[in-house]
């Protein structure tokens, strides 16, 4: 479900690894055919925005919102229903400060897999959430998450686009923020309590 954030084709990446723990991956090498690009998973977290050793990290964002949640951040079981997550199987994304989310989400439903884009640095990686650094877009490949959930710390440019990109048809995209003002390929299904909710046409 990766994809290499270089402009060029959707292309699937080639996984080396390092050190396991169970099935996460502690610390690997993730290679492009395409680009010949290489991007280092360091303690669990793949940086898409580093290339080799990881000598060059992007710093994790800290807490610029305050510590814990967000204000008005909606409960696991308001997100639930909003996402319409009913069943098991399929993937999650949660963009920015959203990824606190994971863990509530995870508890209400086995069998969902989320993936944390450029996640608060307190939030760690899970056996049920992948972590993704990248300060370009979302290095995951078109069309394949079942709900997008994006924080208030990464409403602007270019993040809702990103989370329209990889949200299937049909399936719903929460924003963290009521003001927000998606484009295209949207529809609106509520606005308030701080959330916008759409749908992918
Ligand atoms: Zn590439």
């Amino acid at each position: 479900m990766l994809r290499c954030p270089e402009a060029h084709e959707e292309a699937f990446l080639v996984l080396s690894t390092g050190e396991m723990v169970g099935r996460m991956v502690r610390s690997g090498l993730l290679g492009c055919p395409a680009c010949q690009r290489e991007y280092p998973i360091v303690q669990g977290v793949a940086h898409f925005s580093a290339s080799g050793t990881g000598g060059e990290l992007t710093p994790r964002p800290t807490n610029a919102v305050a510590a814990g949640a967000p204000p008005r951040s909606p409960d696991a079981q308001t997100l639930q229903a909003l996402l319409e997550l009913s069943g098991p199987g399929g993937y999650v994304v949660l963009v920015g400060s959203a990824a606190r989310h994971a863990v509530g989400l995870a508890g209400l439903m086995g069998g969902i897999h989320f993936v944390g884009i450029n996640a608060p640095s307190d939030v760690a990686e899970l056996p049920v959430l992948s972590l993704l650094v990248c300060d370009k877009l979302i290095p995951l490949r078109r069309a394949m998450a079942r709900g997008v959930v994006v924080g208030l710390d990464r409403v602007a440019p270019p993040w809702i686009d990103e989370a329209l990109r990889v949200l299937l048809r049909g399936r719903r995209l929460v924003i963290e923020d009521e003001r927000a003002t998606p484009g295209a390929g949207l529809k609106q299904l509520a606005v308030g309590e701080g959330l916008w909710v759409g749908e992918k046409t």
